[in-house]
C-alpha cells in the first residue's frame, strides 16, 4: 500500500513536471515561484551561471570537484541550440578565468542533436575548443533510448578530435555491453550512471541486485583498465563495492570520481572525500528549474518532506 501511494505520487510528479500550464502558472506566479525555487535551490546551482559559479567555488573549496551544466535539452531550432552553445563556451572560459576545478556536461540535444546532427557536430566542436584551452573535460550525457546512437555516433567520431571529451553509458540499457566495448577503445572518461529514463519494454534492467551487479561490472573493467571513469551514482552499497574495487587495483585519484547529484545524499559523498577518494558533484542551472524539481523528488519521493522543510524554513 505504502509502496503504491510513493508510485502514484511519483508518477503524479512526473506528469505535474511536464505540465506546461502548471509551469506556466509556477513561473508567473511570483509567490508560488518564491516558494518552490526555495524548495529548488537544494539541488540546482541557481538560475544563472554568476550564481551557480558561487556554489562551485564554496565546493571547491571544502575539496569537491564539480561539473556545471546549463540545463535544457532537446532544442527545436538552430538558434536555440547555438544560443545554448555560447552558454556552454562562457562556462568554459569562466571556470579557465577563475580557476574554478570544474568540468562541463551537456545534453547533445541542447546543442543541436534534435536540428541535425551536422549542427550539433559543429557547436560540440566549438565548445572542445574553447574547453581544450583551460584543459577542461566535456562530458557528454545520456539521453532516452531513442537517441542512444546518435549520441555515441558523433562521441565516437569527435573523441578521436578531441581528448577532452567524456561520454555517459547507462547500465540499465542492455545494449550499453556492446556499447561498452566500442566506447572504451577511446581514452575518453566513462561515466557509469544506472539510467534514468522510462524506456520501451525489453531495453532495461529494472533498480535491483541484477542491475547493480552489471553497473559494478562496468566500473570493475574501468578500473582493472586503468580507464578515466566516473563512478555516477547515490547507491551506498555500488559505492562501498567501488572502494574495494579501488583499492585492488590501486587505482590513482586523477582516474577514477564518485560523481553525485548536487543536494541528493550529500553526506555519502562527503564521506567518501574525507576517506580520501576523488569526489565530485554535478551542479545544473537555469530557469528551468521546475522540472528539475519535480524529477529529483518523483525519484526519491520522501524529498517531498525535505520540500516542505526547504520552504518553511
Ligand atoms: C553525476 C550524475 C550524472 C548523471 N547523468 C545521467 C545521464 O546522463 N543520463 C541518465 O539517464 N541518467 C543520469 N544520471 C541519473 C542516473 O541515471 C540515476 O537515475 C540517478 O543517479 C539515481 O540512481 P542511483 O544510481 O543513485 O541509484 P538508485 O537505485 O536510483 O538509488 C539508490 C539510492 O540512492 C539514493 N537516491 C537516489 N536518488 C535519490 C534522490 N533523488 N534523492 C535522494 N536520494 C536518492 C537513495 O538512497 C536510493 O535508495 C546521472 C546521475 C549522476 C549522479
Amino acid at each position: 500500500m505504502e509502496n503504491e501511494l510513493l508510485n502514484l505520487g511519483a508518477m503524479a510528479l512526473r506528469k505535474a513536471a511536464l505540465n506546461e500550464e502548471a509551469k506556466a502558472y509556477i513561473l508567473s506566479n511570483p509567490k508560488l515561484f518564491h516558494v518552490l525555487k526555495k524548495a529548488a535551490d537544494r539541488y540546482i546551482g541557481g538560475e544563472t551561471l554568476e550564481e551557480t559559479i558561487g556554489k562551485v567555488k564554496l565546493q571547491n573549496e571544502k575539496g569537491f570537484k564539480c561539473s556545471i551544466e546549463f540545463m535544457g535539452e532537446s532544442t527545436r531550432t538552430e538558434i536555440e541550440a547555438n544560443a545554448a552553445r555560447d552558454e556552454f563556451i562562457k562556462i568554459c572560459q569562466e571556470i579557465k578565468q577563475q580557476k574554478l576545478y570544474s568540468t562541463i556536461s551537456l545534453d547533445l540535444s541542447h546543442i543541436g542533436l534534435t536540428v541535425s546532427t551536422d549542427l550539433c557536430r559543429h557547436n560540440l566542436n566549438l565548445i572542445c575548443q574553447e574547453a581544450a584551452k583551460g584543459n577542461i573535460e566535456v562530458i557528454i550525457s545520456a539521453e532516452d533510448a531513442g537517441r542512444t546512437d546518435a549520441v555515441l555516433h558523433v562521441y565516437n567520431e569527435i573523441v578521436k578530435v578531441h581528448p577532452n571529451v567524456a561520454i555517459t553509458l547507462q547500465a540499465y540499457l542492455h545494449r550499453t555491453q556492446d556499447d561498452f566495448k566500442e566506447v572504451i577503445k577511446n581514452k575518453g572518461r566513462i561515466r557509469i550512471v544506472k539510467g534514468a529514463f522510462e524506456t520501451p519494454t525489453g531495453l532495461s534492467l529494472p533498480r535491483g541486485e541484477e542491475l547493480d551487479h552489471v553497473y559494478l561490472g562496468y566500473v570493475d573493467k574501468l578500473l582493472s583498465e586503468n580507464h578515466l571513469c566516473s563512478i555516477a551514482t547515490h547507491d551506498k552499497r555500488i559505492q562501498h563495492e567501488a572502494k574495494a574495487l579501488i583499492q585492488q587495483y590501486k587505482t590513482k585519484s586523477d582516474v577514477y570520481e564518485f560523481e553525485s547529484l548536487y543536494g541528493i545524499q550529500y553526506d555519502q559523498l562527503l564521506q567518501l572525500k574525507e576517506e580520501g577518494y576523488s569526489a565530485k558533484l554535478y551542479l545544473v542551472y537555469g530557469k528551468e528549474w521546475y522540472l528539475y524539481l519535480c524529477n529529483r523528488i518523483a525519484e526519491y519521493p520522501l524529498n517531498l518532506f525535505q520540500a516542505l522543510i526547504d520552504i518553511v524554513e
